[in-house]
């Protein structure tokens, strides 16, 4: 009986297969990691091919070691990094070049060129003009590798993020397509009328043949062979919004928090595209037999890696998972962190700052600073909670938090403390895979719908509030004063 779904989590670090079965429990996974190239400072790229193997190799291992063949499944479902760029030659099906991760700041100068454009690329696509997003990595690419503009004007090239190149390559290039979401993080797709914008097409010199098709994340994205038999790949969505539909965000004002080597924050904002006035972006949620929810996003671009700095470059701890102990230990209260180790993300958008710490003593130890590292996430989060709120008109009252700084519990106790409201843990914290999997089992016929999703969602522990509302205020007011004086000087 095929009741089975495979999820293909492609992130920025490693790859993951994981297998649920038809109620969304978790029943095995592999996972593998992959080289990490920084040509030049600031630039960051990934072998197309090398993620193209660790996603076929994962597949494998999850069917031989689970005693499984391709018909035990009923659907495969692919979530990813998103706006990481790949282009590659349709013909040979050779990418032309490494793909471009999204951290990567080779296209600063391009973007600061296009300033005058902010106000119709906001309007268009509901995000602000970064390297962060495909179109200036498509851009590069097209005019940076030898012979690459002329072959893309023959129409010998095909553009893709992570999904639709493992699409292509999944369906032996047969498929050229994505899905909504991660469209609306190239900066090229209207999300309003939810095509490629032709006009942002000229801006960029890309040629529209090079472009998959859009599709709604539930949908026929085509069929694999590569485990043997035929699958079906019946859902795509982008890691956060996959992770929105994990974690059931479904109703506007629902709101999801991922805590990993970055934090993206997501508010679902209902069938309507709300424009930033706090400099967050607007996206796409997810889209389903054609009804499209929106949603606000924050991002904290150094979360986890704060820990990992402190850990490998300063060797406060060992292993990420001794900050909890050590924040315990602290008995320090008015020390500040600010990691802004590779620039500010929400709201101030700013790659040029640099981190600080304030407030030493000759008394300060390595557990203040770490503990000042993990809090320095909740005031930031309390920042963002306040944007959407003003965004929105609604009152954000609970977030559901996941990824891997979660396990810290006195973490979470410190996002419950500053930003006065309820955190609530899931049993499952792998949502994003969990989300890729919900999609895929809506087009298997296995999950009806999402409110069938809701009924499978289940809560592990929730956090509340234990400081007192005044004392969370004054140090936010001195938080906001030092990352304001921080933001101001770089
Ligand atoms: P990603 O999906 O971005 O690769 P994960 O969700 O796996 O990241 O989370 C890994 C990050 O979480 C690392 O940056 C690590 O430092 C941090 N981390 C892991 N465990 C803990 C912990 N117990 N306390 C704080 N941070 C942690």
């Amino acid at each position: 009986m095929k009741e089975k779904i495979i999820s293909i989590d492609q992130g920025t670090s490693s790859t993951r297969s994981v297998l649920y079965d038809h109620n969304g429990q978790f029943l095995a996974s592999a996972q593998e990691e992959f080289d990490q190239y920084f040509p030049e400072e600031g630039w960051v790229e990934h072998n197309p091919d090398q993620i193209w193997q660790t996603v076929l190799s994962t597949l494998q291992s999850l069917i031989l070691e689970n005693s499984l063949s391709s018909s035990d499944i009923a659907s495969i479902g692919i979530t990813n990094q998103r706006e990481t760029t790949v282009v590659w030659n349709k013909k040979t099906g050779q990418p032309i070049h490494n793909a471009i991760v999204w951290q990567d700041r080779r296209t600063s100068s391009f973007c600061e060129e296009l300033a005058s454009y902010e106000k119709v690329i906001h309007q268009k696509t509901g995000l602000t003009i970064d390297p962060y997003f495909s179109a200036t990595k498509v851009h590069w690419l097209l005019n940076n590798v030898e012979g690459a503009k002329a072959l893309s004007l023959k129409g010998d090239l095909l553009f893709g993020t992570i999904d639709t190149f493992l699409l292509w390559k999944l369906t032996q290039g047969q498929n050229h397509m994505t899905d909504v979401t991660n469209a609306s993080r190239t900066m090229l797709f209207n999300i309003i009328d939810q095509k490629w914008d032709e006009e942002l097409l000229g801006l960029f010199e890309i040629p529209s043949n090079m472009l998959p098709q859009v599709y709604d994340n539930v949908a026929d994205f085509g069929i694999t062979n590569v485990l043997g038999g035929e699958i079906a790949i019946g859902g795509i969505a982008g890691d956060q919004q996959a992770a929105l539909i994990g974690q059931c965000c479904f109703d506007p004002g629902d709101v999801k928090s991922t805590y990993g080597t970055g934090c993206f924050m997501i508010v679902n904002s209902g069938d309507q595209a709300l424009y930033s006035d706090n400099k967050l972006l607007t996206t796409i949620g997810y889209r389903i037999k054609g009804n499209t929810t929106y949603a606000l996003e924050g991002s904290i671009f150094v979360a986890g890696s704060a820990i990992q700095w402190l850990r490998d470059n300063l060797r406060f701890l060992r292993k990420s998972n001794e900050s909890e102990e050590l924040f315990k230990k602290s008995k320090a209260n008015n020390l500040y962190f600010v990691p802004a180790l590779t620039g500010l993300g929400a709201p101030y958008w700013n790659p040029n700052a640099r981190g600080t710490i304030v407030g030493l003593t000759r008394d300060t130890k390595r557990e203040d600073i770490v503990k000042a590292a993990l809090e320095s996430l909740s005031y930031q989060t309390y920042e963002l909670i306040e944007c959407m709120e003003k965004d929105s008109n609604v009152k954000i009252s609970e977030i559901k938090v996941d990824g891997g700084m979660i396990d810290n519990k006195s973490f979470l106790q410190s996002l419950s403390d500053i930003t006065q409201i309820k955190i609530i843990r899931p049993k499952n914290i792998e949502t994003t895979s969990l989300g890729a999997a919900y999609l895929a089992g809506i087009q298997a016929g296995i999950i009806k719908n999402i409110s069938d999703i809701k009924k499978l969602w289940k809560e592990k522990s929730v956090s509340l509030p234990k400081l007192k509302n005044k004392l969370a205020k004054s140090q936010i007011k001195d938080w906001k004063y030092i990352i304001k004086n921080i933001n101001d000087l770089y």
